[in-house]
């Protein structure tokens, strides 16, 4: 009874990262590159060592709200975890939201900002999800031209001194919805020059941040999302109670909130109407975040399965060397890389935009990518934490191993900032405002124009044959709404998922240009035997008989 199985372990997280390694060498220019692989080795050790040690042992230390004080007053104290509390240090430090902001790599600032957010994340029980929201109430207050909130904001949303840095909330969600928002019921009364809110916020999820963008309806204003105009609130003594914290299946560490605003002083941001519309940029930001933090959980997840495979002897030998093994994770990396691709062109997009050096084009590309990433790298990011929780057997269901985390806090990547079905019916919103097939199509063109290797062309003809099929169907089907709208989800996942393997076939040809590595290509294979194009023609009444 001598045995006792060795543990998966990591490594330097940036270093042990073909795939990011491997798309920062493709693209970086020359001068950014040494700065931007040093700053994310740094990250890369503290993410595979001691956070990644701490977050195995901490991983039951939740947040605790206490609500009174010793002497009977109401407090509303949350009290954070204390690796949460290490996290807010490193994030800051590291610029981890600052990078985006001060530029210094030009268009390639986003790059390496959410390069460091996909090395730091696995390891640090979802900081993302504040950070996520700061960067984009930084990116709505700018987008705003409101001078005095982001002289008074912006500074301190994007600093590097944890004393000084803040992180935001974003309180949309109600009880009356989180996908329908025009119907929430907060009110905003006038008072002097600013306003007081009066309602109920269902879902807060960075309930300790100093500050919040959220919705509201001015008294007098119409019913419905026009009528909704965008405040900010600081939350400190400003009548924000916080009514429970939220048991939830994962992101545990993430003091979610339910929260009343009882006269909460609050300023607009852009005009009393119209909110729904001025937030948007927050949306865009928080759903690149989602769809990198989707990347970075199946890469965090695949790398540890990989890693126990080499150790864990069954039936004679290492799982590494059993065939069936090795097809299932090879299935688990091809998804991974495409989707982190995927991620990454949303966020080169962004990089650009910010740097004034996007094009019309690719402007139009980045509206149908954002919708598309988050929603198909969310339903990956699940299945593959699925799949590699299952690669370590019994040992995956067990709380102390760190495993089942990965697979709960996955869960929540298809829900928050749009569900899949939401964000389906946006691609087709973006289509239908005058958007076009077009962009996908210039972009899926162009990598097959630079994928030239005889391995490669198979896989490169899914992809142009499945945005074709997806285009054909759209057309084909232009005056039936209901139609369009019931297969809004198998459109949008095979536009994801045809992207994603074009992408992936431009990077295998790359790699095997210039690192001489065949790896991408199998992956890219690898990716078009599974099933990209999704279209088909299901009849309602057959979902229907289902559900009667
Ligand atoms: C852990 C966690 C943290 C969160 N943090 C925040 C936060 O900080 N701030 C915040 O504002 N919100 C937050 N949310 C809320 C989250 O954004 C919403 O739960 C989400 O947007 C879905 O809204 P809902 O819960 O109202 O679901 P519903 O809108 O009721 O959706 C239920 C189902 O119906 C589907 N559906 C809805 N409309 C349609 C349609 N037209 N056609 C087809 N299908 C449809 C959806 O896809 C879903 O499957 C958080 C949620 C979670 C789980």
């Amino acid at each position: 009874m001598a045995f006792f199985q060795t543990p998966p372990e990591l490594g330097n997280t940036f270093d042990d990262d073909r795939m990011l390694r491997s798309y920062l060498a493709r693209k970086l220019p020359g001068d950014a590159r040494a700065p931007i692989e040093r700053e994310l080795r740094e990250a890369g050790a503290i993410s595979g060592g001691p956070l990644y040690r701490r977050s195995l042992v901490e991983g039951r230390d939740e947040p605790k709200l206490v609500p009174w004080d010793a002497w009977g007053h109401r407090v509303d104290r949350i009290e954070l975890s204390p690796l949460w509390r290490e996290a807010q240090k490193i994030a800051a430090e590291r610029g981890v939201v600052g990078a985006a902001y001060e530029r210094k790599f030009g268009e390639w600032s986003r790059v390496l900002q959410f390069s460091l957010v996909y090395v730091l994340e696995p390891s640090w029980h979802v900081y993302s999800c504040p950070l996520a929201m700061t960067d984009g109430a930084a990116r709505t207050l700018v987008a705003s031209g409101n001078a005095a909130l982001v002289e008074r904001a912006l500074p301190r949303l994007t600093s590097r001194d944890p004393e000084k840095a803040w992180t935001s909330g974003q309180w949309m969600t109600e009880r009356t919805g989180g996908s329908d928002v025009a119907i929430s019921e907060t009110i905003a009364r006038p008072d002097g020059d600013k306003f007081r809110l009066y309602g109920t916020k269902w879902f807060s999820s960075a309930t300790t941040s100093q500050m919040a963008l959220t919705l509201a309806r001015p008294e007098g204003n119409p019913p419905g999302g026009s009528g909704l105009a965008l405040f900010y609130l600081e939350v400190a003594d400003n009548n924000v109670f916080v009514n429970r914290l939220k048991d939830k299946l994962g992101t545990r560490m993430v003091p979610t909130a339910e929260l009343t605003l009882d006269g909460t002083l609050a300023v607009p941001v852009m005009g009393l109407r119209d909110g729904i519309k001025h937030i948007s940029p927050m949306l865009t930001t928080t759903r690149t975040w989602n769809a990198v933090c989707a990347a970075a959980g199946m890469h965090r997840a695949l790398t540890l399965a990989a890693d126990y495979a080499k150790k864990r002897v069954q039936f004679g030998s290492a799982l590494a060397e059993k065939p069936l093994h090795v097809d299932t994770l090879g299935w688990c990396v091809a998804e991974t890389w495409g989707a982190f691709l995927l991620a990454y062109r949303a966020v080169e997009l962004i990089g650009k935009e910010e740097a004034r050096t996007l094009t019309e084009e690719d402007a139009s590309l980045l509206r149908l990518l954002v919708p598309i990433a988050k929603l198909t790298t969310g339903k990956q990011g699940v299945a593959v934490a699925s799949e590699a929780l299952e690669a370590f057997g019994g040992a995956g269901y067990i709380e102390d191993t760190g495993l089942p985390r990965m697979l709960r806090d996955a869960q929540v990547l298809p829900i928050w900032e749009g569900t899949t079905n939401v964000l389906s019916l946006d691609v087709l919103r973006v289509l239908a405002r005058g958007g076009s097939l077009e962009p996908l199509a210039r972009e899926i063109a162009r990598c097959a124009a630079s994928t030239k290797d005889a391995s490669l062309r198979g896989a490169m003809e899914t992809a142009t044959r499945a945005l074709e099929h997806a285009g054909q169907w759209i057309l084909a089907h232009a005056g039936d709404k209901s139609t369009v709208e019931q297969g809004a989800r198998r459109f949008a996942l095979t536009l994801g998922r045809a992207t994603e393997l074009a992408l992936l076939c431009e990077h295998a040809q790359w790699a095997l240009d210039h690192e001489k590595d065949a790896r991408f290509a199998a992956a890219a294979r690898t990716l078009a035997r599974t099933v990209i194009d999704q279209i088909q023609d299901v009849p309602f009444e057959d979902a229907r008989a289902l559900l009667d």
